[in-house]
């Protein structure tokens, strides 16, 4: 995957409010195109796995309990600088501390229940494209 692909999902808290729809707007707005998507659910297995570095953490209970609490959407996006740019559109981990403007500052509710996901690297984007999409174009 070259570094213009990454990887989100909508969470539950998000979808559970009603935010899916605008969360999608402000994607779209910031120039992302949505390349892949689907409505689902994460089983606990399949959320311990996509989870599986912060294993052992104190919130990682919690993480999996939340994670399979609803439906979720997971989408490839493409865009130039796709992993950079769109931490920058979804803000900081903890919504208290994102930036006004980002999804995590205008739809999240707290740093367990933080709205949407975005791939950290190039690498891990395509891990867990995969992990959702068996597409080849991904
Ligand atoms: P992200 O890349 O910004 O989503 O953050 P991480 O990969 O570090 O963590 C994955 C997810 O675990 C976050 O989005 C949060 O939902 C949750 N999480 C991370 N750190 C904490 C924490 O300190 N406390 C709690 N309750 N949840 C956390």
């Amino acid at each position: 995957m070259k570094n213009n692909k990454t990887f989100t999902m909508i969470k539950p808290d998000a979808m559970q409010n009603g935010y899916a729809g605008l969360i999608l707007a402000e994607i779209e707005k910031a120039g992302f195109k949505i390349i892949e998507m689907k409505m689902t659910y994460l089983s606990k297995e399949s959320a311990q796995e996509f989870y599986k570095i912060h294993k052992g953490k104190p919130f990682f209970n919690d993480l999996i309990h939340y994670m399979t609490s609803g439906p979720i959407i997971a989408a490839v996006l493409e865009k130039d600088n796709a992993v950079s740019d769109f931490r920058k559109l979804i803000g900081n981990t903890n919504p208290k501390e994102a930036e006004v403007g980002t999804i995590r500052n205008m739809y999240a509710q707290s740093i367990d229940a933080n709205a949407i996901h975005g791939s950290d690297s190039d690498e891990n984007a395509e891990i867990e494209s995969h992990f959702h999409f068996s597409n080849e174009k991904n």
